[in-house]
């Protein structure tokens, strides 16, 4: 039996970064990971964070000739479905990085700062007290159980979200698992291209209608091609070779490394917190709906956790789930409501078929410079970029190069986007309107479906999926 202050269950990006963050106020904080040192994080290699991003959030850019770093770029342009057009593309640096590395150096600051880091040690279930609340959790390691008391408890075991899916269903964090609908499966091809006059970096971008990118890969590859989608690897891999591939032509290469793994792509959870208990990263679906990254998203998060408990634990306040709401308020403001009013907008956007994509990028209209180039600062449309979008797709409908039909799917999206961001401005300053909000949201979500719902029916039909 052991008494910490603050129990995290993962030592990925999200449990190490919040490990350190707490020890380094002083606080006794220790981390169970269920896999030994050497296999956290190996499902892939190479993962990237834009450099504002990590210095925002305290995290180390290495240098350029450490072995933790792989390379730097900017760029990535949206291309067309059939590649004759390129647009916008960020001027902003983004890293790539090892990832089992970055996470095992990350987990190495935290220790520095005071965090005690347990590796084989299983989560197994929730501690309560008489009334209900969590006071702690029960690990196993080596066949062996053991019970932590804790002022709170962090899950951060990504998709799996073993501690929250285990909760009561009287705690306002939902207790649902994530399903293949919910989930991103991604493949990743490491190439080398036949032809060496290829310059990869000049191909590099990402194509919205396939979720299929190209990107640097580091020494020994050309480019990472990835693609990503709902329900199963087989789904993603269909598109990537029966569409994408049929459509645009990368210069002849051979495949010397294939990466799978998995991200979630589901609203985040409504509440994050209740007695003793947060919900953090992955295992909140914290992750950006454009594109399904999550490590430093889930950090404006865990900034404002962070501070909130740091707070409440110096002024000697219990950590319940009224102490603890500003968190879920703090975060729908600063983040929450601009990520989730975003995906029925992306619904409607991948609803455009190929054909369409292509005319709107030839003409300007919605797939332009000025729009695409100015996501840096997010999404901000003048009255005149509206007008000009509007007219545009008129202009296309007329022409019978946009079916109104998509027309449809794209306003109802953009509706629906405006009525989640009313809806989360609207959050609960406490936890008793909470219900109330939460059965106005659910009813919501289910007009809204899934980006799951916006998959090719003749290739789930095909692979025999549901
Ligand atoms: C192919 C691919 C590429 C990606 N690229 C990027 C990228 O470039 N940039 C980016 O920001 N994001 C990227 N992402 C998303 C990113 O991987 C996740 O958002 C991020 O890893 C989430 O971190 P996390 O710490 O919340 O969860 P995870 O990384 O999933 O970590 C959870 C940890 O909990 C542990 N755990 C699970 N169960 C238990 C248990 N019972 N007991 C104890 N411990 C347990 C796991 O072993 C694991 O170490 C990518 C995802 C994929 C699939």
């Amino acid at each position: 039996m052991k008494n910490v202050d603050i129990l995290i269950v993962g030592a990925s990006t999200t449990g190490c970064w919040f490990a350190e963050r707490m020890a380094r106020e002083g606080f006794n904080v220790l981390v169970i990971e269920k896999e030994l040192p050497e296999n956290v994080s190996r499902s892939y290699d190479i993962f990237h964070m834009s450099k504002p991003e990590m210095e925002e959030f305290g995290l180390d850019i290495p240098e350029e000739d450490s072995p933790l770093r792989e390379f730097a770029f900017s760029g990535s342009p949206m291309i067309s479905p059939y590649g004759k057009y390129r647009k916008g593309g960020s001027s902003i640096i983004t890293v790539g990085l090892h990832k089992h590395d970055y996470i095992m150096y990350m987990a190495e600051k935290a220790k520095n700062s005071g965090a005690a880091i347990k590796y084989g040690a299983s989560f197994c279930d929730l501690v309560y007290n008489e009334k209900g609340a969590v006071i702690g959790a029960i690990y196993e390691k080596n066949g062996k159980k053991y019970t932590v008391y804790s002022k709170i408890v962090a899950d951060c075991s990504g998709i799996p979200s073993v501690a929250r899916t285990r909760l009561p269903d009287y705690y306002s964090v939902e207790n649902f698992k994530l399903t293949p609908r919910d989930i991103f499966y991604v493949v990743l091809y490491y190439v080398k291209y036949k032809d060496e006059t290829v310059d990869p970096r000049k191909l590099d971008g990402f194509f919205m209608q396939y979720k299929s990118w190209s990107a640097p890969a580091g020494e020994g590859y050309d480019a990472i091609l990835g693609i990503g989608g709902s329900y199963s690897y087989e789904y993603s891999e269909e598109v990537f070779n029966s569409q994408l591939l049929k459509n645009y032509k990368y210069p002849n290469y051979d495949i010397l490394k294939v990466e799978k793994g998995l991200t979630p792509y589901h609203r985040s959870v409504y509440s994050f917190v209740d007695d003793g208990f947060i919900a953090m990263g992955d295992a909140a679906c914290l992750t950006k709906p454009t594109c399904g990254e999550g490590c430093t998203s889930s950090l404006v998060q865990g900034e404002i956790a962070a501070k909130v408990i740091t707070k409440l634990l110096n002024d000697g306040k219990p950590l319940t789930k009224k102490n603890l709401w500003l968190i879920n308020k703090q975060y729908m403001v600063k983040q929450g409501k601009d990520f989730d009013s975003m995906r029925p907008l992306l619904m409607g956007i991948v609803a455009i078929d190929f054909d369409e994509a292509e005319y709107l990028f030839a003409n300007d209209i919605l797939f332009s410079d000025k729009i695409l180039g100015g996501l840096d600062n997010g999404l901000e449309l003048s009255n005149d970029i509206i007008l000009s979008t509007v007219k545009g797709i008129v202009a296309g409908v007329l022409k019978k190069k946009i079916r109104p039909s998509t027309v449809g799917k794209i306003l109802k999206g953009l509706m629906q986007s405006g009525e989640v961001g009313k809806l989360y401005d609207s959050y609960p300053e406490s936890p008793a309107s909470f219900p109330e909000w939460k059965e106005k949201a659910d009813k919501l979500w289910n007009e809204i479906g899934s980006l799951a719902d916006t998959c090719d029916p003749e290739i789930l039909n095909k692979l025999g999926i549901k």
